[in-house]
């Protein structure tokens, strides 16, 4: 495989003895150690957490909601905008209470957020409470790093390497869910975006081997999930790094194959990358869902260009003209940055006639948010946080309107949902939660024991944001 130098199995082994180490000091103790994940950012994160909790499950940890119960707490942390960092740290400096409470109590950072040197030299002169912050590409060596902490170390640990990354397999998982299961099948991005942070935090793609991915989702389907999202900064992009001819559709349809009730999600799709194959194969793979998140970013192709994102207004609209030819129903959403440096109202306008004439099922609309280190964070921005709130505020109005039109063309229909959960509690009654094919969250009536199963459901009513059904 190209160029990325790959973690071995001796490397990896000795990481599982010192977990096995701290595994036998820690049932020693007559109660096991509780530890507090707490995750920030994307499903990336949520799928690294994961892997947090499987190597602290390793060690002999318990786990708890509560920051004042925990013996250790890690915050694994986002970058992707300021108002998320903001968070973040005011949630860490929130820490001194629970520390002065618990003196023994140890704090760990990890995650995107602490890839920044400005962020590190911030931690360090003014969180003192934290014990360990470890970066991304360090996430393998976590139980070293626990061992230095709780044992010979004196003072705090910071390690974080610039790297473009290496391939790890094999890292323990714990899952937060029994129905649905992340799937990363590569990690890193290579493309630039000139508002991204992504590719500076997280290394270049690496894409993880056909096979383990394949034998991770056959142990998944035979675990009993039922939904299973293929993750990655830009699955459109899979495989380029391995190699030969393997690419994303190769995934899809390889895994479709797997025997069994499941249905496949994935995300996200650059738009660059997204092909006629790609739309095929959905087409084609019976359990691969009726959805794509295809960030368009700006309906504006100077912008565009300023953003690299390498398309155009009118190429991103034959792309969903080929995906709707090929599946009339398909859901799609989106992505859109407002007020991106330099946006004019004319060129917002080219944004809200995208939207107009796509009619997105769901987007996920941002106000601009500078990062240190990009590209864009240094380009000119004469435009107020008003005159950009206020762009915002009318294409939050014009998806609302075509988002409440499409839900309502649902009701009377008949749809098969996969139910994944508890709802919170509703004054109609709904307790279980469900999604359609196309993604559509579907609130539902019934018992608990319809958790994790197909069913067909009549839809009743409809909001924004949700649809409301009876289980034919
Ligand atoms: S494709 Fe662009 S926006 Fe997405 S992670 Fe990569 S650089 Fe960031």
């Amino acid at each position: 495989m190209a160029n990325i130098p790959s973690v071995d199995s001796v490397e990896l082994e000795r990481q599982a003895g010192i977990m096995q180490r701290i595994y036998e000091l820690n049932t020693a103790l007559s109660s096991p150690p509780l530890a507090f994940v707490d995750t920030y950012g994307c499903q990336q994160n949520e799928a690294d957490s994961e892997k947090i909790r499987g190597m602290l499950h390793e060690m002999g940890y318990g786990f708890t909601d509560d920051e004042y119960e925990a013996d250790l707490i890690v915050i694994n942390t986002c970058a992707i905008r300021e108002h998320a960092e903001m968070r973040i740290l005011g949630n860490v400096g929130a820490l001194v209470h629970t520390k002065r409470k618990n003196p023994e109590q140890k704090i760990v950072l990890c995650g995107c957020m602490v890839q920044q040197e400005h962020m590190i030299e911030r931690i360090k002169k003014s969180f003192h409470q934290v014990d360990l912050v470890f970066g991304t590409h360090e996430l393998y060596r976590f139980p070293e790093l626990m061992d230095r902490m709780l044992s010979t170390h004196k003072g705090r640990i910071f390690e974080v390497r610039k790297i473009d990354g290496e391939r790890v397999e094999g890292l323990p998982v714990l899952r937060q869910d029994s129905v649905k299961a992340w799937l990363s099948v590569m990690y890193g991005c290579n493309n630039f975006c000139s508002y991204c942070i992504v590719p500076y935090v997280r290394g270049r793609e690496r894409s993880r081997a056909p096979e383990a991915i394949f034998d991770e989702a056959r142990q998944l389907i035979d675990s009993g999930y039922k939904e299973i999202t293929l993750l990655g900064q830009n699955v459109n992009s899979y495989g380029r790094d391995l190699g030969g001819d393997t690419d994303f559709s190769y995934l899809l349809s390889e895994i479709n194959k797997i025997p069994g009730d499941f249905i496949i999600r994935f995300m996200t799709s650059h738009p660059k990358d997204a092909t006629d194959r790609l739309f095929q194969t959905m087409a084609d793979c019976e359990k691969v869902e009726n959805h794509i998140h295809l960030p368009f970013q700006s309906g504006n192709d100077r912008l565009l260009k300023a953003m690299n994102r390498n398309y155009t207004k009118q190429s991103y609209l034959e792309l969903v003209e080929k995906a709707r030819s090929l599946m009339p129903d398909i859901s799609i959403t989106s992505d859109v940055i407002v007020g991106f440096p330099g946006e004019t109202d004319e060129e917002f306008e080219d944004t809200l006639d995208l939207v107009r004439k796509v009619r997105f099922d769901m987007l996920f609309t941002f106000i601009y948010s500078p990062r240190e280190g990009t590209p864009a964070a240094k380009m000119p921005d004469p435009f107020t946080r008003e005159e950009k709130q206020r762009r915002f505020d009318r294409l939050i109005a014009l998806h609302n309107e075509i988002v409440a039109e499409k839900q309502a063309a649902h009701v009377g229909k008949v749809a098969r949902v996969l139910i994944d959960g508890e709802s919170r509690k509703d004054s109609r009654g709904y307790n279980l939660t469900s999604r359609t094919s196309e993604g559509r969250l579907v609130l539902l009536k019934g018992s608990k024991e319809l958790i994790g199963q197909f069913r067909n459901v009549l839809i009743t009513d409809s909001t924004t944001w949700s649809l409301c059904g009876e289980i034919c």
